[in-house]
């Protein structure tokens, strides 16, 4: 369904938003306990969308031992794959009724255009709940090839309490990924949102709630990490913990569970991915169209973003102008404008680590070629334009560092040899893509590359039936596909002599 809503028409809607504040816990919207709020700013255009409960320890201890309750009464744990299926296609159902309050709350939030809210954000959240739901009656588990006279059962169950702590870039689907197989397996969860982007998360517990998920099976926290997130990592009666942020915050977290229960711990963290054009690429206007795309999607906020564009040497000059005049589709504009690709940086401490790499890159001896400045700022909001760094070492900064916007270091090589060197020569491993016309080169490349996911000819492709997640400091485990159940399940043997 089509939503051909104008800017004013998004504006007027933005009005009379009722905007979500409280934690949701055992069922009922509440504040934290010790009444505390942080405040919730748009970076549209700076202005206080909410006072939101900031929850800590007191509100993770209660909504794990509602959680627990609600686990161990079977409430939803027991019921048939088949009746969990029929609540959450409720709930698919009711995100797509709602699709375009979920985006605009998105919109306000963090930044993003509305375009991508509702046709990127709502839409896989959504299809991550629906595919998640539409999979759980049909998942076998499985009988040992034993001697006739024994009997094995492998067997799946749900892990019991799930902790989800998400980020602010996708703050919906992140959450959708997570609570799709989570919840179908049976299990009862606490998201803990990011304090950048709460409100959809919210929003997403209400809904939960009227498409008849029992209360105390979905609970939501807002609140900080160092408060709420680490009293949930550290916490004594967590099973699993899932988690999806930058590399630092999961290397914490790794800690924590050490230092607490040992509880199942997997991570969804940072990437610096390559993203490889050989000078035979099929289409090199295709090319450069997705390498602008890679970059300034989300303005530049993307755990996959293609920040390190590694150029074939006898193409790179002519390359980088066709990326550059790409780039000029992805210039920041208002967020609720339906015709705007780029939107808001989330807030100003991601705005000012943005510019300082942009600095650090000129300091490096990296040379700029378009972008670089802050933009649009007497709409009190906060804009940054894509920006290209040519003369890029892989050893600098803007190289090896996760900036988390729009900014494109350009690094030129000879061979395939050496570019599958360079593109290697990272502590990430999320994603990569190589562009070339010969199939053999294509595959000896992407084989050769340490990363999660490998796009040939395009960038960014895969759906809920592909697993997604990270090789080296780029995590664990992975979201979306079947896989994505055996971080929610437990197995277990059970074994028969006849
Ligand atoms: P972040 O690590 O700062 O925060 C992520 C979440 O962790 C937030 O909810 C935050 O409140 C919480 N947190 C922070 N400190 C914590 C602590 N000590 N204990 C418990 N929880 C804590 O990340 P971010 O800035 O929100 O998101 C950006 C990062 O997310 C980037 O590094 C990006 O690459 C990554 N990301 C990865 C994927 C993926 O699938 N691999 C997808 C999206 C984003």
């Amino acid at each position: 369904m089509a939503t051909r809503k104008t800017l004013e028409d998004w504006q007027a809607a933005a009005k009379s938003l009722k905007v979500p504040q409280q934690a949701l816990i055992n069922g009922t919207l509440q504040a934290a306990q010790s009444g505390a709020t942080f405040e919730c700013i748009s970076p549209i255009d700076g202005h206080c969308l909410a006072q939101v409960a900031s929850c800590d320890q007191p509100d993770a201890d209660l909504a794990v031992s509602n959680a627990r309750t609600t686990f161990e009464s079977g409430i939803w744990s027991a019921l048939a794959p088949a009746q969990r299926k029929t609540i959450l296609l409720r709930l698919a159902d009711l995100m797509e009724a709602h699709r375009d309050e979920l985006a605009l709350l998105e919109t306000l939030d963090m930044g993003k255009p509305i375009r991508f809210s509702l046709s990127v954000d709502v839409n896989s959240a959504t299809r991550a709940i629906r595919w998640s739901a539409e999979a759980v009656d049909k998942i076998y588990d499985e009988i040992a090839p034993t001697a006739p006279n024994e009997i094995g059962m492998i067997t799946r169950e749900p892990v019991g309490v799930v902790a989800a702590i998400v980020p602010w870039n996708f703050p919906l689907m992140m959450a959708c990924w997570k609570l799709g197989p989570a919840l179908a397996a049976g299990n009862s969860v606490i998201l803990k949102p990011s304090e950048k982007s709460p409100l959809s998360a919210i929003r997403l517990g209400q809904l939960a709630l009227e498409a008849g998920l029992p209360p105390g099976v979905l609970n939501v926290l807002p609140g900080f990490g160092h408060t709420v997130g680490k009293a949930l990592a550290l916490h004594m009666d967590v099973d699993t913990l899932v988690f999806t942020g930058s590399t630092q915050v999961a290397k914490q977290l790794m800690v924590y569970a050490g230092q607490s229960n040992m509880k199942r711990v997997w991570l969804e963290a940072g990437g610096k991915s390559p993203n490889i054009i050989f000078a035979d690429a099929p289409d090199l206007d295709a090319a450069a169209d997705a390498a602008a795309q890679a970059v300034a999607f989300n303005q530049g906020e993307v755990c996959t973003a293609g920040t390190r564009l590694l150029i074939e040497a006898s193409i790179k000059d002519e390359f980088i102008q066709r990326v550059a005049k790409a780039l000029k589709t992805w210039q920041p504009g208002h967020p609720l404008d339906p015709a705007t690709t780029c939107g808001a940086i989330v807030d100003e401490t991601q705005l000012d680590r943005i510019i300082q790499y942009i600095e650090a890159g000129q300091q490096e001896g990296a040379q700029l070629i378009c972008g670089g400045a802050q933009v649009l700022k007497d709409s009190g909001g906060l804009f940054i334009e894509p920006t290209i760094f040519d003369q890029v070492d892989n050893q600098m900064s803007i190289a090896q560092e996760e900036i988390f916007g729009p900014v494109l270091s350009v690094i030129p090589f000879k061979t395939m040899e050496e570019a599958i060197a360079i593109a290697n020569d990272t502590i990430y491993g999320l994603a990569a893509a190589v562009w070339t016309a010969d199939i053999s080169k294509a595959h000896k490349t992407a084989k050769a590359l340490r990363a999660g996911s490998v796009w040939i000819n395009h960038y960014d492709g895969g759906d809920m039936t592909a697993p997604f997640g990270g090789f080296k400091q780029s995590g664990n485990g992975r979201d979306k596909s079947l896989h994505a159940f055996d971080k929610y399940t437990e197995l277990k043997t059970t074994w028969l002599t006849l």
